[in-house]
């Protein structure tokens, strides 16, 4: 392993680029909001949307801005928190890692400007639209690094059976969605958010540090993968009522689902991502105990439809799993909001 560079002192950078005590405020009044929906008391649901990766920074900000004004129509049925997904987990550890590894300005890995460009990215989304937003906490120790900008954090399916992610969520002061694994196993992941939910002593960041738990640890399906690649969907009625009776035999705080309506739930095919949602709502009106345990959905969506390889300059359009483009997200989120979802 060779030393490339020393990276900036975190507290150093946090200084630098800061939010506003105006923008801190506004950060927790949005975090209480979504503690609000995942305790129940607010009957409103949470939309994790946005790109699969935050790529470039001037198609994020006009993809968010865009997305401000949806907020703003459908604020009486959604609780919007924008991806901003700047570390990407790869299946085969090749490729694409995300905005921290690859910085616009870098033709190669360059973690040190990748760090700042992660912040500066996160920054200005909250300056230019009023979003917090969530990333993937891929790594433990880098997400400090925005940690004070975001209002909900996600672990991954290639992280979530890992115990220093466990351990980490059970110390962040924000909601964090845990994905099931790629397994699919809902017991590991009942386990993960159980983890989360407890304290903890552990090392970070050159300390030993103590975690308080965190409540607001929940669940996300996101499909899963069988023993021969398959990927296979676990958004239907009969997942959902079975991970309603397992979750509530863990008596763990908050009971909530997000649905996640693309990856192996929808294979891939980005598109299938209208139809699973409207099939989500569709349950939810049925079933009461499905509407209180479903909390959200998680949609990949772009300016542009689908995906490209990275270095294919279409502005817009997703360099990683394909996406929603504007015009059918934006028609789809508009029904689920007049279908009172
Ligand atoms: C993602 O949300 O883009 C992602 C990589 O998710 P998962 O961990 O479910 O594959
Ligand atoms: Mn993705």
């Amino acid at each position: 392993m060779k030393y490339m560079h020393k990276l900036p002192d975190a507290d150093e950078l946090l200084e630098m680029y800061q939010l506003t005590p105006e923008q801190k405020d506004a950060r927790e009044t949005k975090i209480k909001e979504v503690q609000k929906i995942l305790t129940g008391r607010d009957n409103r649901k949470i939309l994790l949307i946005g790109p699969c990766s935050a790529d470039r920074e001037d198609a994020v900000v006009e993809y968010m801005l865009r997305l401000a004004r949806l907020q703003e129509i459908v604020s009486d049925r959604f609780v919007i928190i924008p991806r901003v997904y700047t570390s990407k987990p790869r299946t085969n550890g090749m490729g694409y890692k995300g905005l921290i590894h690859n910085p616009e300005s870098a033709n190669e890995d360059d973690l040190m400007d990748g760090v700042i460009a992660t912040r500066k990215m996160h920054l200005h989304v909250i300056q230019q639209t009023g979003f917090y937003c969530v990333d993937e906490m891929l790594y433990p120790e880098s997400i400090y690094y925005i940690l004070d900008l975001l209002a909900y954090a996600a672990v991954g399916a290639r992280s979530v059976e890992d115990q220093a992610h466990r351990m980490t969520a059970s110390g962040l002061q924000i909601p964090v969605g845990m994905k099931n694994p790629m397994s699919g196993d809902t017991t590991s992941l009942l386990n993960a958010i159980s983890a989360a939910q407890h304290s903890h002593s552990m090392m970070y960041r050159g300390w030993d540090v103590r975690t308080e738990g965190n409540p607001y640890a929940h669940a996300i399906f996101r499909g899963f993968v069988n023993n021969n690649g398959k990927a296979c969907p676990n958004y239907h009625y009969e997942d959902l009522c079975e991970f309603h009776d397992k979750y509530q035999e863990f008596n763990l705080k908050n009971m909530a689902l997000i649905i996640d309506c693309n990856h192996s739930n929808s294979g891939k095919r980005y598109a299938e991502q209208v139809r699973i949602a409207k099939e989500v709502c569709n349950i939810c009106k049925v079933y009461k105990d499905i509407n209180r345990l479903v909390k959200g959905l998680m949609i990949e969506s772009y300016i542009e439809d689908g995906n490209q390889l990275p270095g294919s300059g279409v502005y817009g359009k997703s360099i990683t799993d394909g996406c929603l483009g504007w015009e059918k997200t934006q028609e789809l989120i508009l029904e689920l909001s007049d279908n009172n979802f």
